[in-house]
């Protein structure tokens, strides 16, 4: 690795001065599990690591205005853990249980995890297909954004330079809402998803569909709405055959690239196959 200097600030205005001052040669460092790859790759070598680690106030899950709001410092290993998620949002307590390991998990933090914007990154499809928003600070403000704005390319966000993320906003999903995720893994339990889906239902009378939320990871180069599949299941009764014939759609939606974990051809086939699935069990047994 080059060298750095590790700067460890005790409050939020001093982390965002520092990123001012330093420009390009400052990196925020929160758990630090896909920095410290990049910077033992070279991929990224900052002059100046900020760390979160010492700022009061960021690690923190509670209720709030129907949404949970979790804290940018909070570990992902806290979030699948907590009695506040698992009660009124197991779906998500489910995603963050399937990430890596458990010492990842105790380690990666949720705003590192948004930042670092990998496209096989298990969180974003669930959290975008219930809706949540991201909410970000820099010396000149607050904004929030919906979670499906924050990622616009291959490791890239609307992260804008000074800017950090403090939290994060998942509405709670009403009674009548049921959820799965699910994540195919041929290699091994811990490998990232060759393909993954989050599908979110809002279900009425007998079985109807008011409304469906189907995103799938590791299928492009950010999280990929599955915009057709959605439009084929919303305000449907909903029978096999319409749900089969829904997830079609998402072949000509996913563009996922060609690696170890398959190639793109395959990798678009298995879209098809666990966005059926995903939804299926959604429906008939979704959380
Ligand atoms: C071996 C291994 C296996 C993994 N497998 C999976 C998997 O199966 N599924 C999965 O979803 N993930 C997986 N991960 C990825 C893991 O989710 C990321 O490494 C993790 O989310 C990064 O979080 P962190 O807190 O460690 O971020 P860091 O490494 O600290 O930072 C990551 C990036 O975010 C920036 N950053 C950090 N905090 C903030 C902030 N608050 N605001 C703005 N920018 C910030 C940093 O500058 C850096 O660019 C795996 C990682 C490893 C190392």
């Amino acid at each position: 690795m080059m060298e750095f200097e590790y700067h460890q600030p005790a409050s939020l205005e001093s982390a965002l001065a520092l990123l001012d001052q330093h420009g390009d040669d400052a990196r925020l460092i929160s758990g630090g599990t896909a920095l410290i790859q990049f910077m033992k790759q070279r991929l990224a070598q900052p002059a100046h690591l900020v760390s979160l680690a010492k700022i009061p106030g960021l690690d923190y899950i509670r209720e709030e205005d129907g949404q949970i709001r979790i804290g940018a410092l909070t570990t992902m290993r806290a979030v699948e853990t907590s009695p506040l998620v698992r009660e009124r949002a197991s779906l998500v307590a489910d995603t963050f249980s399937r990430v890596a390991t458990v010492r990842i998990r105790n380690m990666a933090t949720i705003g590192g995890g948004l930042a670092h914007a990998d496209p096989n990154q298990d969180p974003p499809p669930t959290l975008i297909a219930l809706g949540s928003s991201v909410v970000l600070r820099s010396s000149s403000g607050e904004r929030s954004l919906p979670l499906s704005d924050f990622f616009v390319d291959y490791y890239e966000t609307t992260l804008q330079a000074g800017e950090v993320v403090t939290e994060l906003r998942i509405p709670i999903p009403p009674a009548n809402t049921r959820g799965a995720f699910i994540k195919f893994l041929p290699r091994t339990a811990d490998d990232y998803a060759t393909v993954s889906v989050a599908a979110v239902l809002e279900m009425g009378e007998a079985g109807l569909c008011r409304a469906a939320h189907v995103v799938l990871g590791s299928a492009g180069t950010t999280p990929v709405v599955a915009t057709t599949t959605q439009d084929a299941l919303n305000n449907k009764i909903l029978m096999d055959g319409i749900v089969a014939n829904a997830a079609e759609g998402v072949a000509d939606l996913v563009s996922p690239l060609d690696d170890f974990r398959g190639s793109a051809e395959y990798k678009r086939d298995m879209a098809v196959v666990f966005t059926k699935r995903a939804v299926q069990q959604a429906w008939q047994g979704g959380r």
